[in-house]
């Protein structure tokens, strides 16, 4: 299967998705996560006309992204993967949306990266739903007082949350637990949902999914 038919069928299944929820076609985006990939599979996924990409590691992004973007002016970069406060200036000028904010370290360090560079995409938060040592975003018992301290605290152009349930867990609860924590803090968007799982998402209101394998193929090396 070509990337533009595996594109083609992830968009059917997802507008089958919001039929079955009985959500409008045009309430869930997808976002196609290229990471790993080169990019000449973005220059065929933008031919099968999508342009919301993401991608996990702001340095890959730096390479890949610039240079399509000149001739593609519609794409649209979404950061979501571990943020190191080091990165947080190229992030702040290459991203249109950044899906990883987690901690405060960070909060203020996109703060001062948004003075500086003079551009203030819009953020996510990240919730570790399943409290997974492993795993980045802030606890959910920390949420709303994180959320709070970004939005009036630091001013900062939060927009909606993320996560990532853990593996080999019905997501569900995580997915409706994100999407009630959204909704208590007027938050509109709502990412969540991999290829494995993003009908289950839509069912329970994601905004955005965020699709890699099924779009790209397995990837060759782990990230
Ligand atoms: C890689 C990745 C995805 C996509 O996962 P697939 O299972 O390949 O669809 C989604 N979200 C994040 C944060 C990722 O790192």
């Amino acid at each position: 299967m070509s990337i533009a038919q595996n594109l083609a069928h992830i968009r059917q299944r997802i507008a089958d998705a919001c039929d079955l929820a009985g959500r409008p076609r045009d309430s869930v985006h997808l976002v196609a996560v290229s990471k790993t990939h080169p990019a000449d599979s973005v220059v065929e996924a933008l031919a099968a006309g999508q342009t919301l990409f993401g991608e996990n590691r702001v340095q890959e992004a730096a390479q890949k992204f610039p240079t399509l973007r000149a001739g593609h002016p519609a794409m649209r970069l979404h950061i979501i993967g571990g943020l190191q406060t080091n990165k947080a200036r190229d992030a702040v000028r290459l991203a249109d949306v950044i899906e990883s904010l987690d901690r405060p370290k960070l909060a203020e360090a996109i703060a001062a990266a948004m003075e500086k560079e003079g551009r203030r995409p819009d953020l996510l938060i990240q919730v570790n739903t399943g409290a997974e040592p492993q795993k980045n975003g802030v606890g959910r018992e920390d949420a709303d007082d994180f959320i709070r301290h970004c939005r009036e605290g630091l001013g900062l152009p939060v927009i909606g949350l993320m996560c990532i349930p853990p593996a080999g867990e019905e997501p569900r609860p995580h997915f409706a637990w994100l999407a009630e924590c959204a909704a208590r803090h007027g938050l509109g968007t709502v990412s969540m949902g991999m290829s494995g799982d993003f009908e289950a998402a839509i069912r329970e209101g994601a905004t955005h999914v965020r699709v890699g394998t099924a779009i790209f193929g397995h990837r060759d090396y782990p990230v």
